[in-house]
């Protein structure tokens, strides 16, 4: 093994079957048995617990056992919720390996990071994860951010003989390097497991959800305990007085909420991975539903990446190739002179790049960057291939998104490629300098990207000594060759995503580093700019944050010859603004600005690891559309965490109402629901359609609306739920319980009736809340459109649930012990018929209250 040659494949397969796959350790989480028994030992949990106890010893052994049923199925279906997700989102982690370049066998090689062993030589360029502890042996300007390891932010200069550890990032230049360690021998896996103790922070979704959950329960505890003290007042016995209260308590506490929206995420990410969104983590689901502008690059998000050098400016005249993709044949058009400087030109700006077109399954694609690779085809396109030598560069200083150019050393040349703002203003004054300007912007205004390319023959052989740190002291005195024009074509989804973007209120905005000129080529062509705006270039824009927000925030806003550093600042200034943002970045600098965002977009199948794992999302396509059929998935789910909470909610104050109209008579009108029909409506209602309402695929119109960022249970939520549909449901289930009563001959005021009547009549009450929620879960599929606008059978899963709730019905209300464990009888037929009505009015106070609302917000979904 040589650090020429690398390792041979045999000895890498012995050494990772030695050293186990190059993989930290997972970190630390709490064994199955622990997270299972965490579901029954929370809180809520404990309360119940609390509560089962006290029963047993107040003599109520059946309160007892059927509080500790409820805990035990709430315990076991939020660990398999929780499972699930986790399942999911483990798959979604797996989607995406990391590669890296090793040299095996003499030749480089693309190998999954997994892979790479002690000995393997890694070939590394800017924007790389380093795969493991390494010593470097070639080190070319290079420099590497181990802000990670040692929280210096400033990247540390590398030489060769030099260590750097897994995990960092190299951030400048190229390097190679021999491994040293892997996985669990490294440096970042010692801190790893030192750190894996702390928690990751909380998103806002989590808080949000807290709050809820919070304020439910403190609702619920001091109605119990209201409950407790009325009763206790209304002269009960303190038995029963508690029984009210546990019961109460338990009606409410949504102990269930939690997994529920958990796997509503997971499933959203799952839906989104299959659009070939990626999200890094699942609260990016939701806050993907809410996002207000979208910053996007031009090159490979609203193009297709696919180059082809179609045009040569140089001083004796231009140059036109017609050929097709990286085929390297073309239909050369031009005058003699002009293509001997082109051929030239060609051979400078090959040897200054690194990206190649290559052979592969019989078609020519790209190797490398494919604006590198068109030049390469170009190259091959006007020379003789076997004039193309590769192994001649002494020293490259890579291209950097500051820079903005690239240049070699090829023997006592300077060849530097790049954007033509930075490389004509290097070069020896001339009249072609005057003239190619005229020729840049007609390349420019028909959406060519530019490159200029020039030259120099360096004084001495002073720099072939020694690696030079700054380039800066040669890129100077060249002399032009001339200008490539490279055509990338737009992706032919974008101009309906950014309809779609348009409709959904969403703003778009271009931020590229290519020139303006180009910028508004491409952004005229896809419909992005409008005939009335401009284009701003990085330079100009101001440094006050208000100032910058209050010009960018537009829809079709075109930033153009943008730094990193710059990106960052638009960031912050459309945050300032109130922009919930999402930020697409592909570059090693791109980092920061990506953090930043609300939604830091990295690309997957070109962009550098540095972005991809600053991201939140991973466009597994690189397109833009992939970022608005995100959107889509992340308002979709957020809507299905209101239909649940909606649907649920209204349950808890249907259940409430029998012991608030048994409190606020005294004690005189009898109890229309008992604690055991409670827990069982909460179970047998409430776990299948919620899940259900939490799968609901994405309605049609939207992304017909605009964004909103509201609480999850703010006025319109609590307006449906408090004044629409639990005071129906609760009126139809009083009704259903009183009209029993009432048939059997019993007035208010009266002595309570005898138990098989009070049973029956507490049947009728149960039935009716399950009947209620029946067309409730079919109305919480919408929030603004009725069922039957939507198909009763759209929702299979739904379906199943209404069906199983049947039975459970059936089962609770005919099955003898059941029913008597309950306290309550099959409801009589006026008893059933009152409640059957529970159905009807659900639906129609639901559509009264979506009709008034629409009146005053337009059509939503
Ligand atoms: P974009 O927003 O289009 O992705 P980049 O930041 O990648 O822009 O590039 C900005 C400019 O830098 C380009 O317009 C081009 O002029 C120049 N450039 C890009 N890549 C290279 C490269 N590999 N070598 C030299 N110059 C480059
Ligand atoms: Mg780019």
């Amino acid at each position: 093994m040589t650090a020429v040659t690398g390792l041979r494949a045999e000895e890498a397969a012995r050494l990772l079957a030695m050293d186990g796959p190059n993989t930290l350790p997972q970190v630390q989480t709490d064994p199955r048995w622990r997270r299972f028994a965490a579901e029954f030992t929370h809180f809520f949990a404990l309360l119940l617990w609390v509560a089962a106890a006290l029963a047993f010893v107040a003599g109520m052994p059946q309160l007892g056992v059927a509080v500790i049923v409820v805990v035990i199925i709430n315990g076991v279906f939020a660990f398999a919720q929780e499972a699930r997700a986790e399942r999911a989102a483990s798959k979604l982690r797996a989607m995406l390996p990391a590669h890296v370049m090793v040299r095996r066998d003499g030749r480089p090689m693309k190998v999954e990071a997994a892979q790479v062993v002690r000995g393997d030589v890694v070939l590394l360029t800017a924007g790389d994860r380093i795969p493991g502890d390494l010593e470097f042996s070639v080190a070319e300007a290079c420099t590497v951010d181990e802000s990670m390891l040692s929280g210096e932010s400033e990247p540390v200069a590398k030489h060769p003989g030099d260590v750097g550890y897994g995990g960092t990032f190299l951030v400048n230049g190229n390097a190679e390097a021999l491994v040293t360690a892997t996985g669990r021998r490294t440096r970042l896996a010692d801190i790893a497991s030192l750190t894996a103790e702390a928690r990751p922070p909380q998103s806002p979704l989590h808080k949000e959800l807290r709050r809820v959950v919070r304020i439910i329960s403190a609702v619920a505890l001091s109605f119990g305990g209201l409950f407790f003290a009325v009763s206790l007042l209304a002269g009960t016995s303190w038995r029963d007085a508690f029984l009210f209260a546990v019961g109460v308590s338990v009606a409410l506490i949504p102990e269930g909420l939690l997994p529920t929206v958990t796997l509503s995420l997971a499933m959203g990410a799952q839906r989104m991975a299959g659009r070939n969104a990626l999200v890094r983590h699942l609260e990016a689901v939701e806050t993907l539903g809410s996002t207000t502008f979208i910053c996007t690059d031009k090159t490979g998000t609203l193009t297709q990446n696919r180059m082809s050098a179609v045009e040569v400016w140089t001083p004796d005249g231009m140059v036109r190739l017609r050929g097709e993709g990286y085929t390297p044949t073309a239909e050369i058009i031009g005058g003699e002179a002009a293509v001997q400087r082109a051929r030239r030109l060609a051979r400078a700006a090959r040897a200054a790049s690194r990206g190649r077109a290559v052979l592969q399954k019989g078609q020519w694609s790209a190797d490398g960057d494919p604006m590198e690779a068109a030049l390469d085809a170009l190259a091959r396109r006007l020379a003789d291939a076997q004039d193309l030598d590769d192994d001649q560069v002494q020293f490259r200083w890579t291209f950097d998104p500051v820079r903005r150019r690239e240049s070699v050393a090829v023997g006592s040349e300077l060849l530097v490629k790049g954007a033509p703002e930075n490389v004509l203003p290097l070069c020896v004054p001339s009249t072609d300098l005057r003239t190619c300007s005229s020729a840049l912007e007609d390349m420019a205004g028909r959406g060519l990207r530019v490159l200029a390319v020039a030259e120099r023959t360096l004084p001495g052989t002073g720099l072939v000594e020694r690696w030079p740190d700054e380039p800066g002291q040669y890129e100077q005195h060249l002399t032009l060759l001339g200008l490539v024009g490279l055509h990338d074509p737009p992706r032919e989804s974008v101009a309906e995503a950014l309809q779609k973007a348009r409709m959904a209120g969403i703003k778009v905005a271009m931020v590229t580093g290519d020139h303006p000129t180009t910028a508004a080529a491409i952004a005229a062509e896809i419909g992005l700019l409008r005939p009335d705006r401009t284009v701003v270039e990085g330079k100009d824009l101001p440094d006050d944050g208000h100032l910058l927000g209050a010009l960018l925030d537009h829809d079709g806003a075109v930033i153009s010859r943008v730094s990193p550093e710059q990106k960052l600042r638009v960031a912050r200034a459309l945050q300032l603004r109130g922009h919930v943002l999402a930020m697409t970045g592909d570059g090693v600098n791109d980092g920061p600005a990506l953090q930043e965002a609300d939604i830091g977009v990295a690309m997957g199948a070109s962009g550098t690891d540095v972005a991809r794992e600053a991201a939140d999302l991973v466009l597994l396509d690189d397109d833009f559309a992939t970022i608005i059929a995100a959107v889509e998935q992340g308002r979709a789910t957020y809507a299905n965490i209101r239909r649940f909470l909606t649907y649920h909610l209204t349950d808890n104050v249907a259940e409430l109402t029998p012991f608030v109209v048994w409190a606020l008579s005294g004690g005189n009108f009898p109890l229309a629901l008992g604690v055991m029909q409670i827990l069982f409506l909460d179970i047998g209602t409430d776990l299948l359609p919620a899940l259900a309402l939490g799968s609901e695929r994405a309605g049609p119109r939207i992304l017909q609306r605009p964004p909103e960022r509201r609480h999850l249970m703010d006025s319109a939520l609590m307006i449906r739920v408090f004044a629409i549909l639990g005071p129906v449901e609760a009126v139809c289930e009083m009704a259903a319980f009183t009209v029993t009563l009432w048939l059997a001959g019993w007035r208010p005021g009266f002595p309570f009736p005898d138990v098989g009547v009070l049973a029956a009549a507490s049947g009728a009450a149960f039935t009716t809340v399950v009947l209620a929620q029946w067309a409730n879960a079919f109305a919480c599929r919408s929030e603004s459109v009725p069922p039957w606008r939507l198909g009763w059978a759209t929702n299979r899963l739904l379906l199943w649930a209404v069906a199983v709730e049947l039975l459970a019905l059936i089962a609770f209300l005919f099955i003898g012990p059941v029913a008597a464990m309950l306290g309550h009888a099959p409801p009589t037929v006026a008893g059933l018929l009152t409640g059957l009505l529970a159905i009807p009015a659900v639906l129609f106070a639901d559509y009264l209250y979506k009709r008034i609302r629409h009146r005053h917000r337009g059509a939503v979904v």
